[in-house]
C-alpha cells in the first residue's frame, strides 16, 4: 500500500512549513529510513521558467528551504536544480528565489546545462534519454513538484516534474518524438522508473488552475503532500480537485508500469475530503485518443489546439523558438514580426510547448466548434 501524507498549510511561513514537512517525513519512517545517510541527494524543485514565486509556476522557495533545512540538520550532502523549459538554470534559480536559499545554505547549483545520453533498455516505450549531469552525479533525488493544471496532461504534479532532469532543448525533442498525451505519458513513466526518485513532495499551498502550467491563475489549495509514490500523490491531487484520475494518462500508465499505485493508498494526516475544490478551473474532458491523429480533417477542424490571442500578443517570438517541430508549426506570416505568429495546424503536434512558454498569457488551448459538437464539449469553454 502506498502512503500519502496530507498536510494542511495555509501560508509560506518557514517555521510552519518546516514543522509540517518534518512531521510528514517522520510519519513515513523518518528521513534516514527513506534515504541512507551516505547517499548524495539532488533536490529537484520545479524551476520551469524565470518568474516570481508568487505566480505559482515554480516550487515556492520556502518549501524548498524547509526540505534543505531538514537535510542539513541531518548532515546530508546535497545539490539542487532543474532544467527550465526556456532560459538559463542559474537565472531561473535566481528569479524564483531558489538560488537565494541555496546560497544561504552553501549549496551547489547542480549542472543542468550539460548532459549525456543514457540507455535504458528496461523502458516500455523510451529506451534512451538525454539526462542532465546533475542527475548522473548524484545517488538519489528528492522531487519537490508544484500542484498545477497542464494543457497536455491536464495536471502536472509529482509524476511530471522530474521531466526537468532531461537536459535543455532535448525536452522539446521528446515532445516531437512522443507527440500525443498518451505516448508522452508512457515516456514520462519510463523516465521516472529510470530516475528512481526516493521522495516526492507536492507544493499545493498556492496551486495553479486555468491556463497552466505557466500562464494559469494562482489559487489556494492549502496543502502539502509527501509520499514515496508519485502516482499516489497525483491521484490524491485529482481527488482534491474533483477530477477523475483515470483520465490522466500518467496515472494509469504509472500504475500499469509499476511506478506506483492509484487504487491502494493510505492517507496519513488530514482527510482528503477537507480539501475538495470542485470549482478548480481545469479541463475535465477525457483526453482524446485521436489527438495528433494523422487524419488532417480531424487535426485541423476537430482537435483541441493552441490559439494565440492576437490583440494581446507582444510579438516576442518565444513561441516560435520553443516549437520542437523541425520546420516549425508556427511562424511569422510573410516574415512580418509586427504581427502575431500564425499556426500551421497540419504540422502542429499539440505538445503545447508554445502555450507553456509564452511569457504573456497569450496562448490558450481551444477546441474548434466542430470538435465541440462532435465530442459534446461545453460550447462556451
Ligand atoms: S510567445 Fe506569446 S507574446 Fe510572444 S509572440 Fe508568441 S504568442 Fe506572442
Ligand atoms: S505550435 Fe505549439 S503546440 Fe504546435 S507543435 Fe509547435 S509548440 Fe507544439
Amino acid at each position: 500500500m502506498s502512503k500519502v501524507v496530507v498536510l494542511r498549510c495555509g501560508e509560506y511561513d518557514l517555521k510552519k512549513v518546516y514543522e509540517k514537512i518534518k512531521w510528514g517525513i517522520d510519519e513515513l519512517g523518518g528521513i534516514e529510513s527513506i534515504i541512507p545517510k551516505n547517499k548524495k541527494i539532488l533536490i529537484n524543485p520545479n524551476m520551469l521558467i524565470s518568474t516570481d514565486s508568487k505566480n505559482a509556476v515554480t516550487t515556492h522557495p520556502v518549501v524548498f528551504e524547509a526540505v534543505v533545512k531538514l537535510l542539513v540538520e541531518n548532515n546530508y550532502q546535497m545539490t539542487y536544480g532543474d532544467s527550465p523549459g526556456f532560459g538559463n538554470p542559474e537565472k531561473v534559480a535566481k528569479k524564483t528565489g531558489i538560488k537565494d536559499v541555496g546560497d544561504r545554505y552553501n549549496l551547489k547549483l547542480a549542472d543542468f546545462v550539460n548532459g549525456k545520453t543514457i540507455s535504458y533498455p528496461e523502458g516500455m516505450l523510451c529506451k534512451q534519454f538525454e539526462i542532465a549531469n546533475a542527475v548522473l552525479e548524484t545517488d538519489t533525488i528528492i522531487n519537490i513538484a508544484k500542484m498545477k493544471s497542464h494543457a497536455l496532461q491536464r495536471i502536472t504534479g509529482a509524476i511530471k516534474n522530474p521531466f526537468g532532469c532531461v537536459v535543455g532543448f532535448n525536452k522539446g525533442l521528446m515532445h516531437s518524438r512522443f507527440s500525443n498525451a498518451y505516448n508522452f505519458a508512457e515516456m514520462l513513466i519510463d523516465l521516472d522508473n529510470y530516475l528512481k526518485v526516493d521522495l516526492h513532495i507536492l507544493d499545493g499551498i498556492i496551486a495553479m488552475e486555468g491556463n497552466g502550467p505557466r500562464n494559469g491563475d494562482p489559487t489556494p489549495m492549502n496543502v502539502i503532500m509527501i509520499s514515496k509514490d508519485p502516482v499516489a500523490i497525483d491521484t490524491i491531487f485529482c481527488r482534491m480537485i474533483d477530477l477523475n484520475p483515470f483520465i490522466i494518462p500518467t496515472i494509469t500508465y504509472g500504475q500499469k508500469y509499476g511506478l506506483g499505485s492509484h487504487d491502494n493508498i493510505e492517507i496519513i494526516g488530514e482527510p482528503v475530503e477537507s480539501f475538495i475544490n470542485k470549482e478548480f478551473n481545469i479541463d475535465r474532458d477525457t483526453i482524446k485518443k485521436t489527438e495528433n491523429s494523422s487524419l488532417s480533417f480531424l487535426r485541423k477542424y476537430v482537435l483541441r489546439r493552441p490559439y494565440i490571442q492576437e490583440d494581446i500578443c507582444k510579438k516576442c517570438g518565444i513561441c516560435i523558438e520553443v516549437c520542437p517541430i523541425d520546420d516549425k508549426a508556427l511562424s511569422w506570416k510573410n516574415g512580418d514580426k509586427s504581427q502575431a505568429p500564425i499556426y500551421d495546424y497540419d504540422k502542429c503536434i499539440r505538445c503545447y510547448c508554445c502555450q507553456e512558454m509564452c511569457p504573456y498569457h497569450v496562448i490558450k488551448p481551444k477546441t474548434p466548434v466542430i470538435g465541440k459538437i462532435l465530442y459534446g464539449v461545453r460550447l462556451l469553454k
